[in-house]
């Protein structure tokens, strides 16, 4: 995102709008400028119309910059998944320099995922991903405010690895490895600042206490906040079977529902 110095007034009216408090008042000229590094295309100042002049405006954004907008802007779709990922390589050659919203409409909306993960842990009453036995697992990386640097979202995938967990294939960090055996991202990319992004994967819920550890570990190693999701079918009597694995291990969970009632779909077999 760029303001537009010849139509800003130096109103200030945008900085609050702002999640990233990357809007300032550069006091040399008395008007906003954006920080760009610290933006992270997430289009709220955009989208919130404030600008009386209109002086916000996107600016193109080209490889990996790309990334922030697709990690960050709800409306924005994720479009890796279009090209395999043994083919990135082409993906990123292909995409340097494009208008990435006009390949959208080429290619159809229906090939395009979000960048905020995929959509199975609302839905698993008729996906069935997760079944009894197993936890369900959502490391939420950065929040408004402090955002996520992909450097830091790379050690938790490492330290990930470490406890034997094999990554979600259809989540675009997954895509964005360039070894899901040891979580390494793309080299370019690690300076990149999204909004937050989701590392998924599920684990037999014996292997939960490995993976809560190894979060616990590498959470003083990073420069942002992360929230973990427990996703698990809950058993005949209503207990959450993560719940105590969690306790045990000094923490705190917080426990919330989400339950899609199929809208007619079969229900999947849990067990
Ligand atoms: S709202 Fe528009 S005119 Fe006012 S400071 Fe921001 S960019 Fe400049
Ligand atoms: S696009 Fe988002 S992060 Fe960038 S300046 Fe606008 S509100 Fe802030």
């Amino acid at each position: 995102m760029i303001i537009r110095e010849e139509l800003c007034t130096g109103c200030l009216d945008c900085l609050p709008y702002c999640p990233m408090s990357a809007i300032v008042h550069d006091e040399a000229t008395g008007l906003a400028k954006i920080v760009e590094d610290e933006c992270v295309e997430c289009g709220v100042c955009y989208r919130a119309r404030v600008c009386a002049t209109d002086a916000v405006f996107p600016q193109p954004l080209e490889w990996p910059r790309t990334l922030r907008m697709e990690f960050s802007d709800p409306s924005s779709p994720y479009l890796s998944p279009v090209f395999e990922h043994r083919t990135i390589a082409r993906f990123q050659r292909d995409l340097r320099g494009m208008d990435r919203r006009r390949l959208l409409d080429r290619e159809g909306e229906e090939l395009t995922i979000s960048g905020r993960g995929t959509i199975e842990m609302k839905m698993n009453d008729v996906m069935g991903r997760y079944k009894r036995g197993q936890a369900g697992v959502a490391a939420e990386i950065g929040r408004p405010g402090v955002g996520a640097r992909f450097r830091d979202v790379e050690k938790v995938a490492r330290a990930l690895t470490t406890a034997g967990v094999k990554f979600e294939p259809d989540n675009p960090l997954t895509d964005l490895m360039t070894d899901v055996r040891t979580g390494a991202l793309l080299p370019e990319i690690l300076n990149e600042k999204v909004l937050s992004c989701i590392i998924e994967f599920t684990v037999p819920l014996a292997s939960l206490p490995r993976v809560l550890s190894a979060l616990r570990d590498v959470s003083s190693q990073i420069d942002t906040v992360f929230a973990v999701d427990l996703i698990s079918v809950v058993e005949e009597d209503g207990s959450v079977p993560t719940v105590p694995v969690v306790e045990a291990m000094g923490l705190t969970p917080s426990i919330a529902g989400k339950t899609n009632v199929g809208l007619g779909r079969p229900l999947a077999p849990l067990d």
